[in-house]
């Protein structure tokens, strides 16, 4: 079996210490590409570098929300630069986040949109990132509409209802180890609803780790928070194989074509 993190931030300095242990731990596991996902500047040269350095590793560029404010005046030229040079580089991670203290959501609109035209005309993937902003996240996709390459709604964890609006819109959706939380199992009972061939699964580690003791190979950061990491990805499959009554081997298969779709 080969499977592929849809989302994840291997560029983290606090995985540093561990990437190539756990890397080795994802390849003896079946996990084998990573979509790794720059957030702001001075994180893509450290996404471009890994991408070239690990095999398997797919770089993707873009503004998090949460690092909007602090962008140059020339950061749409220096993303499209990043993109150019690299041909099989996505888009993300990008979004809106109206969860986050003093949000600036028309400034967090206009990002978006910029993210979202550079995918049409680039044609590339787009991984998108929302906390409490689906109603204008869903306007924005309506209004500006990404790459036909296809959509990422990394995480999703929007409302029940607005799941068939999203599914004709095309968008795909990644299942990630937080959902194992037992607060989050309306969430995980609303990805028993999202058709096969829209699935996907990724760990955003080093963030959103699974519940305490749920965690394949426990990592911790320096002041003993835990760390999540990539090979949390084997949870997900098996979640979501459960879940729909699947074997993980098969349901394996389905997610790693569904990952080659909107990714290679
Ligand atoms: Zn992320």
């Amino acid at each position: 079996m080969s499977l592929t993190d849809a989302h994840c931030h291997l560029q983290d300095p606090r995985l540093e210490p561990h990437l190539e242990a756990a890397l080795a731990a994802c390849r003896r596991a079946g996990i084998r590409r990573w979509i790794i996902n720059g957030t702001r500047e001075s994180d893509w040269p450290l996404v471009a570098g890994l991408a070239e350095r690990i095999d398997g590793a797919v770089a993707s560029f873009g503004l998090h929300p949460w690092w909007q404010a602090e962008r140059s005046a020339d950061w749409l030229e220096t993303l499209e630069a990043f993109l150019t040079a690299r041909p099989s580089a996505g888009i993300g991670e990008t979004g809106l986040d109206r969860w986050m203290p003093m949000y600036d959501l028309p400034d967090q609109l206009a990002v978006l949109r910029a993210h979202l035209e550079l995918s049409r005309r680039l044609s590339r993937p787009v991984s998108l990132h929302c906390l409490k902003a689906w109603p204008e996240l869903a306007a924005a996709v309506r209004d500006c509409p990404p790459s036909d390459r296809g959509f990422l709604l990394h995480s999703y964890a929007g409302p029940a209802e607005m799941l068939p609006g999203w599914v004709r819109a095309g968008a795909r959706f990644s299942f990630s180890p937080a959902f194992l939380h037992p607060r989050k199992a309306h969430v995980r009972r609303m990805f028993r609803d999202i058709p096969l061939e829209r699935l996907l699964i990724e760990t955003d580690s080093p963030d959103m780790p699974p519940p305490a003791g749920a965690a394949l190979l426990p990592l911790a950061d320096s002041a003993a928070r835990p760390l999540n990491h990539p090979l949390n990805l084997r949870l997900c499959l098996e979640a979501l194989a459960a879940d729909r009554c699947l074997g993980a081997d098969a349901l394996g298969e389905i997610l790693e074509q569904n990952a080659e779709r909107l990714f290679f």
